[in-house]
């Protein structure tokens, strides 16, 4: 689906309804369908086969954060040709290990431009997608005042949704603190594993703090956040995420317009303290529910 847009620059917030992709591609079709579209330089297989053999050849710890750079780094040129530009939004997709957050089943796919499922019904984003809903934040009109000029533009940051943890990470390199909150205990932690290890390996790695609990809600100990960014989209913003936004902040979020279809909506909170909506694109992210599992 992006590979069929004419003009990749043309691609940046706010864009048009047909310019942003759609989730729909998580399904087996669209998956197939992207693979036939997915461009000649983009071999993941192949690099980690490679990896593979460099993994038995070198005893790495694991191989954290060493044996996918080059494949990550293709993921990251296909980001910029998706009209991607912040640096350090690039920055943190070249760092983060998307492999090491997917079920070893689906390693092979962790580097495509596809959401995957990350169990109990939920899928992990699309890089294409996570990122330009990131830059989006990155870019808001009040991220100098936030942190932006000591290399976190996010500044204090709020997730609902935390699933595998994988956008937790890119937040956490790109934020003063992150928050991230998840309804379902099981993928809580397992996110709470992934980060650790993480953090094992690579010295220096942002802590995330992670909430278990009805991200609906949002987490009003830690409030007011600079920049908020919803993984589930539900009928309405909730009330609790516009209070906890901070004058200079900016909200993300995928939001039910009508039945079936679910449109990107970013909420200023202006210096004044005064809301403005804008609408990204159409797009398709599992649904917000309430209470907690
Ligand atoms: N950002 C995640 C993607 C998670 S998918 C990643 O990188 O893996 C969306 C997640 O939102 C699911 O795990 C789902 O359980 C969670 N979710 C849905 N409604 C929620 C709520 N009210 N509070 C917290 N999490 C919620």
């Amino acid at each position: 689906m992006s590979s069929s847009q004419p003009d990749r620059k043309a691609r940046r917030f706010p864009l048009q309804l047909d310019q942003v992709a759609t989730l729909k591609s998580s399904g087996p079709k669209a998956a197939s369908a992207a693979q036939a579209g997915a461009r000649e330089l983009l071999r993941p297989q192949a690099h980690l086969q490679q990896i593979e053999q460099d993994r038995k050849r070198h005893s790495t710890p694991q191989g954290v954060g060493l044996d996918s750079v080059q494949v990550r780094r293709r993921m990251v040129e296909r980001l910029m040709m998706d009209g991607i530009s912040h640096t350090q939004v690039l920055d943190a997709f070249a760092r983060v290990p998307r492999h090491l957050f997917v079920d070893s089943a689906l390693v092979n796919q962790a580097y495509e431009d596809t959401s995957l499922p990350i169990g109990l019904g939920q899928t992990i984003s699309k890089p294409s997608v996570v990122a330009a809903m990131i830059q989006s934040l990155c870019v808001r009109p009040g991220a100098a005042q936030a942190g932006a000029a000591h290399g976190k533009p996010l500044g204090h940051c709020l997730e609902i949704g935390t699933g595998c943890g994988y956008q937790a990470a890119l937040l956490g390199h790109l934020s003063r603190r992150v928050v991230s909150i998840e309804r379902l205990r099981d993928l809580h932690v397992k996110a709470r594993a992934n980060l650790d290890s993480m953090r094992q390996h690579l010295p220096g790695w942002p802590d995330v703090r992670l909430v278990y609990g009805d991200g609906m809600i949002g987490h009003a100990p830690l409030a007011p956040y600079d920049t908020i960014i919803a993984a589930a989209g539900g009928s309405a913003l909730p009330q609790a995420w516009i209070d906890q936004l901070a004058p200079g902040g900016r909200l993300v979020a995928p939001l039910e317009e009508s039945r079936g279809t679910q449109v990107l909506t970013i909420l200023d909170r202006l210096p004044d303290g005064s809301l403005q909506h804008s609408r990204a694109g159409a797009v398709l992210f599992v649904p917000l529910k309430s209470g907690t599992t």
